[in-house]
């Protein structure tokens, strides 16, 4: 009994592991309390969930509706392709189906009908701990745990190094932030320890987002704007992070997202407008409009 008792031990630990990743991720996708349907597939395909051993994945919307219940259509038909490395910015007046759209990419509901792909195969063909593991995303708002900041960035990748995870909030840049703290990278944060600023918690899940190295990344922007200096190191270091990695970005500024290969413009559960910023602009519709009322070119040098 004995010897079979450290292997039970140790599933036990990774057991709970999954289940608090699995957890946290709910939590940051505004998914709590509510409650998971989707089943893995009797033969799931196989699929490689880190950037450095397969390059970033291509992500398709294929004609999908989605409803929450029955008797409300959500998203009514949307398409678009990331191709992979590239950048895809979703924008729209709020309650348009954003945040649906990150939540079928992480397969938290099924569609209707039409198909979410990842690397040409739908989501439904893989395992759920895979695809999650093979997406990144990095919040509105980050959940700590009551742990040290250190486990806060290794949680990326449970087993990284102190090497790699230090070198993950360089690149984060809040490495620096870490060492001024009183006993650095063990320190104590979350609700019963030190509070993070808004600002260093992005930062905390963008080092966490580097160390786990996924092929696509989701970035939940913040509705509430930080000060000027910190939103430019928050800007730096996303840059770091979907440097490469497909991207999407449900964006509120309109200034972050002037790079991006494709932005779709969301209204009603339908997209209105697609193109870059510079084709939407001359286009003079709904996204000229929300450019002019976000204060134009004056929104990019704030
Ligand atoms: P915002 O910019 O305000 O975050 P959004 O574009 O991300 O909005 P979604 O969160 O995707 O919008 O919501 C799209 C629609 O789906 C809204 O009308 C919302 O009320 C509805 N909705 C969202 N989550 C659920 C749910 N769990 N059950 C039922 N309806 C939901």
């Amino acid at each position: 009994l004995l010897q079979l008792y450290g292997p039970l031990n140790f599933l036990g630990s990774v057991y709970s592991g999954i289940r608090t990743a699995l957890v946290d991720l709910e939590h940051m996708m505004g998914l709590v309390d509510e409650s998971i349907e989707v089943a893995d597939p009797a033969h799931p395909l196989p699929i490689a969930t880190r950037l450095a051993d397969a390059g970033p994945a291509e992500v398709e919307f294929r004609n999908v509706h989605f409803s929450y219940r029955p008797e409300r259509e959500i998203l009514h038909g949307v398409s678009f392709v990331a191709a992979p490395g590239s950048k895809v910015a979703i924008v729209g007046t709020t309650g348009a189906g954003k945040s649906t759209i990150s939540r079928l990419l992480f397969r938290f509901y099924d569609v209707s009908s039409g198909s979410v792909r990842l690397d040409g195969h739908d989501v439904r063909d893989y395992r759920q701990a895979d695809l999650r593991a093979a997406i990144g995303v990095v919040p509105q708002d980050t959940v700590l745990f009551n742990d040290t900041i250190g486990y806060n960035i290794a949680y990326g990748r449970l087993g990284a190094t102190q090497e790699e995870v230090e070198q993950a909030a360089r690149l984060a840049q809040i490495h620096d932030f870490i060492l001024s703290l009183p006993e650095g990278y063990a320190t104590q944060v979350g609700e019963r320890g030190l509070k993070l600023s808004g600002g260093e918690k992005q930062r905390v899940a963008i080092a966490r987002t580097i160390l786990k190295d996924p092929r696509v990344l989701v970035l939940d922007e913040a509705t509430s704007a930080l000060d000027t200096h910190t939103e430019q190191e928050i800007q730096a270091a996303l840059k770091t992070v979907s440097a490469r990695r497909t991207t999407l970005v449900i964006a509120h500024r309109l200034s972050t997202i002037v790079d991006a290969d494709e932005i779709l413009v969301m209204e009603h559960g339908q997209v209105v407008e697609r193109g870059t910023h510079e084709a939407l602009l001359a286009a003079q519709g709904r996204y000229a409009g929300m450019w002019a009322a976000q204060g134009g070119e004056a929104a990019t040098e704030g």
